[in-house]
């Protein structure tokens, strides 16, 4: 690693109140190719893309695709393509791992408990985060702190603790809702269609549903849980690391092929 945890304490206290373009600069120059954009079809990951984009065309973006994505995202992923010159590297889950969930668990596992839900996120996303950064030095993402509050303390340059010490940057950590529009309208940036159709915050297709003007952003995430996390698991240690062990026992009963409804979780 080129930067040791107290070196990165230090550039990130003076990086804190740099502009966006001047993280990202700083991100590229110093880790590029070994550094990921990561994107989930998000307005704040079209604003990086864009940014990082205009510093250095050859960037690399990766996502995720669990397999329930809405077509919308589908559709943006391809405009990004086009529009940037840039091939997406997608992580797909493993094939054998889903199938011995939905076997056990059913298709629509996560509206049956927290933990269920955990779970699918776990198989489908979690995983191939892990196995995404394990490529690379550094990764970029579009976190906002005003978005929940397991996010208020990130900072825009920090160590990711949960993904081997790499180095995590989220440059948009001080921007408002507004200012991610902004940007996208200024610079004629390419976005989620889902956004005009009342959605503020997107996931799979089976986990999302647009807001209310008065409800919170994220509110349309898991919007059935009461008391739970607006969190997946891929930037909150208390799922990747604690729920690790219980992903693998759940797993392991996947794998013995019996149906489950799962409610006893
Ligand atoms: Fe599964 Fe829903 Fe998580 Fe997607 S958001 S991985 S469908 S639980």
């Amino acid at each position: 690693m080129k930067f040791d945890e107290l070196e990165i304490h230090e550039i990130s206290i003076e990086y804190e109140d740099k502009p966006a373009e001047e993280v990202i600069k700083w991100a590229i120059e110093n880790f590029h190719p070994k550094f990921y954009v990561a994107w989930s079809g998000q307005a704040e990951d079209m604003v990086l893309i864009d940014m990082a984009w205009r510093i250095n065309p050859d960037i690399r973006v990766f996502t995720i695709d669990t397999g329930r994505l809405h077509e919308e995202t589908y559709k943006l992923m391809e405009e990004v393509e086009n529009k940037y010159g840039i091939r997406i590297e997608i992580f797909f889950p493993e094939a054998k791992d889903v199938e011995d969930m939905v076997k056990k668990y059913g298709i629509n596992l996560f509206y049956k408990s927290i933990e269920l839900r955990h779970f699918c996120c776990h198989v489908r996303k979690v995983r191939l985060l892990a196995k995404a950064l394990n490529k690379v030095d550094a990764w970029i993402t579009g976190l906002r702190r005003e978005q929940w509050a397991s996010r208020h303390n990130i900072m825009k340059i920090e160590v990711d603790h949960d993904h081997g010490q790499i180095v995590k940057i989220n440059p948009l950590a001080d921007w408002t809702e507004k200012d991610v529009w902004d940007y996208i309208r200024k610079h004629k940036v390419p976005y989620n269609e889902l956004y005009r159709k009342g959605y503020r915050s997107i996931g799979c297709a089976p986990c999302t549903r647009p807001v209310a003007p008065f409800e919170d952003t994220r509110a349309g995430r898991w919007w059935w849980e009461k008391n739970a996390p607006k969190e997946c698991g891929m930037h909150c240690s208390l799922e990747t690391g604690g729920f690790e062990k219980i992903a693998d026992k759940l797993l392991e009963g996947a794998k013995d092929g019996n149906s489950d409804s799962g409610k006893n979780l």
